[in-house]
């Protein structure tokens, strides 16, 4: 890739990035109930001085030193943010008789801080509604510290949010859940010390807090574009935009304030494709739509625009820049990298080869601090074509462990690949030093002059990432090598998010944890009904498939009554938690026992470095 260009005159941004600073947290400290901490702000403000050390990277040095303000800011008279309290934003928009909450953080503390926050300057308001502008728990998991479920039940509180949001909001943690917290814990840096040395922030925002995530079900859906809505008088214009940053996503205008929330979808970083903890791949040129009907509907109406994360953009020929800009962000990679695909380009080599318009590089918010334009093009090549690059020769490949034993072989054994090694990483070709390391690591687990130089291989290559999730990455890796695994620092599957499983996702969650080849034996037949939900299923586990059917008829030995409160433990497989809860029983109950023995549930502490 060709340089990038890093205009460090610029200094816009601290500018937008303090305006409007009404008051901040001090000490930006959040606990949790048991006085845990559970977000420390002032943790990264203490280092983030100055140009920055040599094993930052300047650009991601300026990038974390923005994203670490904290307080409480004026977006335009009425509507309010609280940033550097959490990985995202929570805004405030005054109506008549109080205050509508969008997107409360991603923990209950941290969002409870912000409000009262909120609060100390602008008076005692109640929240009058939330909305929540997609799926990622860090825009719903705090909701409960702002409004309770009761208020909402009672009707007193709306909550907003666009068609689908459920099923994305619960599907995204639990079926590969266990698998995508254990790489946030690398893409996030949640284990690694905070300083120039360590984690200096994500990027999109500095880290994720570590409270309770709870979630509220929406009361009201947004189901199509040009939608408007009067809420505690404030009046809104809604675009929906699925299949964007997130599977259920909406842009809304607040036309009287003149002020546009473009969710996650324009902000001061080039985003992910395919973020590296693992997703589905999302859809770049169905991103870049949306953007440009944002900016043929909204634009027009809009003095500033504001997203749930980093500072707004003032000015209404700046917002149409920032919009512009964001949009040909997203479609020209989503574009060029079809074309070299049909060129017969594999997503590696356009991944080398794709250089962004000088003109899109020379904004700050262009650049690759929380996706790349490396790990993007591969997502958008795997989105067209998969993982098959089309090559037989790559077609059946010795799987990594089987491979490392061979190729190190060939090269002349351990000893003679680490002292060539020695000698790339000497001479600056760090990528290739990673790359043969790793075979002899995953060849010779053990042996540890291998360990020690890929960990300080890693090491340099996150000390010179402007990408703040590549850099948590390598140290991430540098450090598991060195002090062994750190598991899954932040679980994502709470059980809030948890009880609000359908019967169908929470058979989904069952099946993919059965163990196949332990069930292939097992003939079990189960009637379950779920009272709250009013439906009732016939399963079955036969040739370690579970399967099941709404009203199925057929012979079951046992029957499963399973209230809401019950089915949190059940998910966990602690039947006897789940009897206290209210599960009852009628048949063979050995048969639960039996379906609940087959289930082999992911492991959070897999090694990610080594074998
Ligand atoms: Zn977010």
């Amino acid at each position: 890739m060709a340089d990038a260009i890093f205009p460090f005159e610029d200094r816009r941004d601290f500018a937008d990035a303090e305006r409007g600073l009404l008051a901040t947290l001090e000490p930006a400290t959040v606990r949790d109930d048991d006085g845990t901490v559970v977000w420390d702000n002032d943790s990264y403000t203490s280092f983030l001085t100055g140009d920055g050390p040599d094993s930052v990277h300047r650009s991601l040095w300026r990038q974390s030193s923005l994203v670490a303000k904290q307080g409480l800011f004026e977006v335009v008279p009425g509507i309010y943010q609280v940033r550097g309290l959490d990985l995202s934003n929570v805004t405030f928009v005054e109506g008549a008789d109080g205050v509508i909450v969008i997107d409360p953080l991603l923990s209950v503390e941290t969002a409870r801080a912000a409000l009262e926050l909120y609060r100390s300057q602008r008076g005692k308001r109640p929240v009058t509604a939330v909305i929540y502008t997609h799926s990622h728990a860090d825009h719903f998991g705090g909701v409960k510290g702002v409004v309770a479920q009761e208020e909402v039940d009672a009707g007193r509180v709306p909550v907003i949010a666009p068609l689908g949001f459920m099923e994305h909001a619960i599907s995204e943690n639990v079926y590969a859940g266990t698998a995508m917290a254990r790489r946030a814990g690398y893409m996030y840096g949640a284990a690694l010390a905070r300083g120039p040395r360590g984690g200096v922030g994500a990027g999109l925002g500095q880290t994720t807090s570590t409270g309770t995530v709870s979630l509220i079900p929406p009361t009201v859906d947004i189901t199509r574009s040009g939608q408007e809505m009067t809420v505690d008088g404030v009046r809104m214009v809604f675009q929906l935009a699925p299949n964007s940053e997130a599977p259920a996503e909406m842009h809304f205008l607040f036309p009287e304030q003149r002020a546009l929330c473009i969710a996650e979808n324009a902000t001061h970083t080039l985003h992910n494709v395919l973020t590296l903890r693992g997703a589905l791949v999302r859809d770049p040129h169905a991103w870049a739509r949306y953007l440009t009907e944002a900016i043929e509907t909204f634009a027009a109406g809009a003095d500033v625009v504001f997203a749930s994360h980093h500072w707004p953009t003032w000015g209404a020929d700046n917002v149409v820049e920032f919009l512009r800009l964001q949009r040909d962000l997203y479609a020209y990679q989503h574009d060029q990298t079809v074309r070299l695909i049909n060129k017969g380009r594999t997503g590696a080599e356009i991944g080398e080869e794709l250089t962004l318009p000088p003109a899109l590089t020379r904004a700050w918010h262009t650049h690759g601090y929380y996706g790349s334009i490396s790990h993007n093009v591969k997502a958008i090549y795997q989105r067209y074509m998969g993982w098959y690059d089309g090559n037989p020769a790559r077609l059946w490949q010795h799987p990594p462990q089987e491979a490392a034993r061979r190729y190190v072989d060939f090269m002349g054994g351990a000893d003679t690949v680490v002292e060539k090694a020695q000698r790339s990483a000497d001479e600056g070709d760090l990528r290739w030093a990673a790359q043969v390391l790793d075979h002899v690591v995953f060849a010779e687990p053990e042996y540890k002059e291998a360990r020690a130089l890929l960990a300080d291989v890693l090491e340099k290559l996150g000390f010179g990432c402007e990408n703040g999730t590549w850099r948590n990455s390598y140290l991430s890796g540098a450090r598991e090598l060195r002090e062994g695994g750190f598991g899954t620092p932040t679980v994502s599957n709470s059980p809030d998010v948890l009880a609000q499983l359908p019967p169908e996702m929470f058979f989904d969650a069952l099946a993919v944890q059965v163990n196949g080849p332990q069930a292939w034996d097992l003939e079990l037949a189960l009637r379950w009904v779920f009272p709250d939900h009013g439906s009732d299923f016939r399963t079955t586990l036969v040739n370690g498939v579970f399967t099941y059917v709404r009203a199925g008829s057929g012979d079951v030995s046992l029957t499963v009554t399973v209230p809401r409160p019950a089915l949190v433990p059940l998910a966990s497989g602690n039947v006897d938690a789940a009897r206290a809860a209210g599960l009852s029983l009628d048949g063979d109950e050995g048969t639960l026992r039996q379906l609940l023995g087959a289930l082999d549930p992911g492991d959070p502490n897999f090694n990610i470095i080594e074998p």
